[in-house]
């Protein structure tokens, strides 16, 4: 089996990506999946699009965007499902501390079948705006990537979540501390996600997309969790359906080279493991 379990429900406009709640945008991306070999995707729209999570918000980027409706994007997504299509509803959800039980509040009334849990920024600071913005600005490499590493571990250990999407995202610009700090980060980090128990991490293609050209996440990290029993999805963070399935031939190979034979299907929260290819 071959899953996408990370995009966002967009169609093309002029030259910029628009984002698109219906049925009609969804299926879109299911022909695109079914063109690539792909069986089952999950639309995962960014939690701040979304009217109803307003006030987990102090950041100006977050505030300003939320505006859609988030009852019609899992309406449409349910739609799509109704038609027979192979979909899952699911959403990238920003990992904000000490917000736990808002998010929990908000989201829990939602008929989800996984829940991405993202780090993107850490006290308002992006990571991965541009590089020497947001918090590069303020910190060294090393303190960016600790603070990064901290705050997954925390997204791993408050239970919101299904999957760590793009786990070692930090990486996107190419910077890096010595390879004993990195590999202290992954170590600790699978501990981590391992104390927290039922967690996947995804194996993702975009990083290939980024300045760092490579996948999420390092094989370090993939084999320490491996060694743990934590297992993974595959995902291409697709904005558009062009994107759909992209490279996961690629994310497949770094997961079987890591140990694993199988990749994680969800279904209303319960996770089961699926031989992959
Ligand atoms: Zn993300
Ligand atoms: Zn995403």
């Amino acid at each position: 089996m071959i899953v996408d379990y990370h995009m966002h429900l967009r169609r093309p406009g002029d030259g910029v990506e628009e984002i698109d709640h219906t049925v009609e945008a969804a299926e879109r991306f299911v022909e695109v999946a079914a063109e690539r070999g792909v069986d089952e995707i999950g639309f995962t729209e960014h939690v701040y699009y979304f009217r109803q999570t307003k006030e987990l918000w102090d950041h100006p980027y977050y505030a300003d965007r939320c505006v859609y409706d988030l009852d019609a994007y899992v309406e449409a997504v349910l739609e799509a499902k109704r038609r027979g299509l192979p979909v899952k509803l699911g959403l990238e959800v920003d990992y904000v501390p000490g917000r736990e039980h808002e998010t929990q509040d908000i989201l829990g009334p939602y008929p989800w079948d996984f829940l991405l849990g993202s780090v993107h920024t850490i006290e308002g600071h992006h990571v991965d705006g541009a590089p020497g913005e947001g918090l590069w600005k303020h910190f060294p490499v090393e303190e960016v990537w600790r603070r990064y590493f901290i705050a997954l571990r925390g997204a791993a250990r408050s239970g919101l979540f299904d999957v760590l999407s793009h786990p070692d995202l930090v990486k996107l610009f190419g910077q890096r501390p010595s390879p004993d700090a990195v590999f202290l980060h992954h170590d600790e980090t699978a501990d981590a996600i391992e104390a927290a128990g039922g967690l996947a991490i995804e194996v993702s293609t975009a990083g290939l997309r980024k300045p760092v050209g490579e996948l999420y996440p390092d094989r370090g990290l993939l084999e320490a969790c491996h060694a743990r029993g934590i297992p993974v999805t595959t995902a291409s963070d697709a904005h558009l359906p062009e994107d759909v399935g992209r490279d996961l031939d690629q994310a497949v190979e770094l997961m079987r080279s890591a140990g694993y034979e199988t990749v994680t299907v969800f279904d209303g929260r319960k996770a089961r493991q699926e031989p992959v290819g």
